[in-house]
């Protein structure tokens, strides 16, 4: 079948490519001839992914899935969540939005935050949901290189390391987007 995954990220979409396999052909926004960006309108993470898949499948017809992912920090009432694209302004750097949190949470002593991925799929016109969510802890200053977002700051349960830290390979296994994107495939290999 073939599925187009509604993101202008590629990595994201080589990510997904590489654990499907053969099994479905994975087609990009700009392989299907859209070009820009689709809105996001909602204040959850499951209605702006609805919204993105649905927005395709209504111009298009054709099957296709969306993410979108948020932090939620308990100490700041779930903030920055569906706004984490844009925490620190319109169009923040990673570490304008990574200095605001630090800021935020100066004199915090709750720490606890979580990022979940929603992935909203539509078949045939019916849509299907897929959450992620990988618990951790908010540091006081930045620690590693890789990754990219919140990942300095981000410190995932059971591990004493940073996503920007720790492999890609041990990320992919544990984050919330690594999570939601294994029930989207188990889901597709059924199909
Ligand atoms: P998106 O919905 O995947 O575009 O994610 C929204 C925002 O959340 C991004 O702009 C990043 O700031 C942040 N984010 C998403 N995934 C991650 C991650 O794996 N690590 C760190 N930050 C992330």
């Amino acid at each position: 079948m073939k599925i187009v995954f509604a993101t202008n990220n590629q990595h994201k979409l080589q990510e997904i490519k590489a654990a499907i396999g053969n099994l479905h052909e994975i087609v990009s926004l700009k392989d299907i001839g859209f070009e820009g960006d689709i809105p996001e309108t909602h204040d959850t993470l499951a209605g702006n992914a609805s919204e993105k898949s649905h927005y395709i499948f209504e111009r298009y017809g054709l099957n296709c899935f969306a993410d979108d992912t948020g932090l939620e920090i308990e100490a700041l009432d779930g903030a920055p969540g569906v706004y984490s694209a844009r925490y620190a302004g319109e169009k923040p750097s990673f570490d304008d939005n990574m200095n605001k949190v630090l800021t935020e949470m100066q004199n915090k002593t709750n720490r606890k935050a979580v990022f979940k991925t929603i992935i909203s799929l539509i078949i045939d016109g019916q849509e299907y949901q897929f959450e992620g969510a990988c618990p951790g802890t908010i540091m006081t200053e930045k620690y590693g290189e890789e990754g990219f977002g919140y990942d300095p700051i981000f410190m995932p349960d059971g591990f004493q390391e940073t996503f920007a830290e720790l492999p890609l390979e041990i990320k992919n296994q544990i984050s919330h987007r690594g999570l939601a994107t294994k029930k989207l495939i188990a889901f597709l290999k059924n199909q």
